[in-house]
């Protein structure tokens, strides 16, 4: 059976659906995760091709380099300023949405987390899923 993942902002004006099944799920440590979450980290399920998910509403983008240097492109609701979407200039078919933005959050399943490194004591993550100090290769 094919489930749906669908979700939005918190103010309803940016929408996404996809049939397709994330091809990882993470949580993010990074200090841009950090910086734009407002917490310890960001938690995304990423697809691997941006075709498959279904985005409704106008997004605002910006831009910033990651830790690689690749570009990482932000999309975010103008209403609510809630990040939505993520695509990553160098992996152009690649796209991420946030977890907390799911209609059923309890769909998001981390299976690892990136950026360990820069993880703070107060904002501990299972111990159980397998932890990269950075990002792993690929
Ligand atoms: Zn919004
Ligand atoms: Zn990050």
């Amino acid at each position: 059976m094919t489930r749906s993942l669908t979700g939005g902002c918190a103010c309803g004006a940016i929408r996404f659906e996809t049939t397709s099944e994330p091809i990882v799920e993470i949580h993010c440590q990074c200090r841009d995760c950090q910086k734009r979450s407002g917490t310890g980290h960001s938690s995304y399920l990423t697809f691997s091709r941006r075709a498959d998910v279904t985005i409704a509403g106008e997004a605002k983008t910006w831009r910033v380099a990651g830790d690689s240097g690749n570009e990482k492109i932000h999309a975010f609701c103008p209403t609510c300023g809630t990040p939505v979407y993520l695509t990553f200039q160098a992996m152009p078919e690649l796209i991420a949405v946030h977890a907390a933005s799911l209609d059923d959050p309890s769909q998001f399943s981390p299976q690892l987390v990136t950026y360990g490194i820069h993880g703070h004591a107060w904002d501990r993550i299972d111990a159980a899923l397998q932890t990269f100090e950075r990002m792993p290769a690929g």
